[in-house]
């Protein structure tokens, strides 16, 4: 496999797995923000269900068992008078039921109670008895003022020829209801208003819903109220999010069918969207924290992967240094600088001698260990390639030709004086050198001609030696 094939497989990998691992985040930060939000709804909710059941359906049903047995049937129709007995009969379902219950006779126009007391029903001060005899329906479920709540079941009685007996019914103190709900409300901060069929605010944990001088308010005069969509069925439990005042609320509708009340539950949401908030921002930051590791560790593979491509490029096999696409790129990048530049062009004597006399791989030896020399003699600022063939480049930026030339003239000398050590053998290599210099933006061809001449006067002149000449420098 070679570099490049393993490079891309290597960033599928990665890919995916980031891909994979960022998913995985996010599924479960959601999965975590509904299951966190459910939950608080539920805890939330919860409470407040149970509290209905037991506080407010509970006293339907039993008086509506009342209504089916007829206990007091006797007594409404005049068959069994006696009140003393009334009484002890309602004292004893009162004390089971855990409940007040009562009896209001049309026949005697006195309303007996399970917890002993006697009213008299005088229309001067007994409102309900008067009012909900008269209003169509058999049933009534009356709650009511906040200083003393109560919820009262009133059933009309009949004979069997339909004429009006008078009520039966149940009381049930809301005080335990009311101190419940405070609770709650400090707990979950949220606030309930139960709304008769009438659209009218019986009931509220806000004193401020409260009828005032006897008068009812409506829940129209709610502020939220007009956010909620009323085209949808009234009957059905619902929750829906709504905006105002800058402040977000979940509000619930809770029907309570059989007694034709809504309950509707207001939570302010700043809790809950501070909790989904945390998730988010925790879960946001993994996300974050992911893609930044991956992509660190992209940049890492990149840079590893182009440096090893870059070093392949650029580096001539045999001897190991640079080639001449490297040297050619350096040259073009000092050019484009424009600085002071020196560059030597340095050809092996009569290397077709040592092929032809000692074989290809001697030759291959030799040029190995001139480049490991040049490598060695020149400056840390200065540069050496394998231009082609036994010939090298080196170049020497900001650098004047006399300072060039000694720099040539120190590795020509560093070569020629030692023989070339393989094996038993001991070969004499001897280089020849041209030297040009430049202070000018001339075109890099101008330049490597110029050394190439000096180079080629060099060897004119009986090789082993050192040419310099400006670039300017005609002849
Ligand atoms: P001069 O002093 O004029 O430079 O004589 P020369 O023999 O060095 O010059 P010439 O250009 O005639 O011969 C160069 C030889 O270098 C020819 C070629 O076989 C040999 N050569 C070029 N590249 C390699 C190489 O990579 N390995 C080996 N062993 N020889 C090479
Ligand atoms: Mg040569
Ligand atoms: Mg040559």
């Amino acid at each position: 496999m070679n570099i490049f094939e393993s490079m891309q497989r290597n960033l599928v990998i990665l890919f995916l797995l980031a891909v994979a691992a960022i998913s995985a985040v996010t599924y479960f930060a959601i999965n975590n923000v509904v299951s966190e939000q459910s939950r608080i709804q539920q805890r939330a909710m919860a409470p407040v269900f149970s509290l209905i059941r037991q506080e407010l359906i509970r006293p339907l049903y039993m008086a509506q068992m009342l209504d089916a047995l007829g206990p007091f049937k006797g007594y409404l129709d005049g068959s069994e008078p006696d009140p003393q007995a009334l009484q002890t009969k309602l004292e004893n379902i009162g004390n089971t039921l855990d409940m007040l219950v009562f009896v209001a006779s049309e026949r005697e126009r006195i309303q007996l109670q399970s917890n002993r007391e006697t009213i008299i029903l005088d229309p001067e001060h007994v409102d309900w008895y008067f009012r909900y005899k008269d209003m169509p329906g058999d049933f009534f479920a009356v709650l009511g003022k906040r200083a003393q709540p109560h919820l009262y079941m009133d059933i009309k009685q009949y004979d069997k020829e339909g004429n009006f007996l008078g009520f039966i019914g149940v009381g049930k103190s809301l005080a335990e209801f009311m101190r419940t709900f405070e609770r709650y409300k400090k707990q979950y901060g949220y606030d309930f208003v139960f709304v008769n069929s009438a659209g009218e605010i019986a009931l509220s944990s806000d004193p401020k819903w409260e009828p005032r001088a006897e008068r009812y308010q409506k829940i129209t005069e709610l502020a939220w109220y007009q956010y909620w969509d009323k085209s949808k069925r009234t009957e059905e439990e619902r929750s829906e999010f709504i905006s105002f005042n800058n402040e977000d609320f979940l509000i619930t509708q809770v029907p309570i069918e059989a007694m034709q009340w809504q309950m509707f539950l207001l939570s302010p949401l700043e809790e809950q969207q501070q909790a989904s908030r945390y998730f988010f921002i925790s879960n946001l930051a993994v996300v974050l924290s992911l893609i930044l590791v991956t992509t660190v560790a992209l940049a890492y593979l990149l840079k590893h992967f182009s440096q090893h491509v870059n070093k392949r490029l650029y580096t001539d096999p045999l001897s190991g240094i640079s080639n001449r696409l490297h040297m050619e790129k350096l040259l073009e990048d000092m050019r484009a600088q424009g600085n002071e530049l020196c560059l030597i062009m340095a050809d092996i004597d009569r290397f077709k001698d040592v092929n032809d006399t000692y074989g290809h791989n001697v030759g291959d030896d030799v040029i190995r260990i001139v480049s490991r020399l040049m490598q060695q003699g020149m400056r840390k600022q200065d540069f050496v390639g394998r231009w082609g063939g036994e010939e090298f480049v080196m170049l020497l930026p900001e650098t004047d030709l006399e300072l060039a030339r000694q720099v040539a003239e120190r590795i020509r000398l560093s070569i020629a004086e030692r023989p070339i050590a393989l094996g038993n053998l001991k070969l004499h290599v001897t280089l020849s050198f041209g030297v040009t210099h430049t202070t000018q933006n001339e075109n890099t061809t101008e330049l490597v001609d110029a050394a190439d001449k000096a180079l080629y006067q060099a060897k004119q002149a009986g090789r082993n030696r050192v040419v310099a000449r400006e670039l300017t420098e005609t002849s």
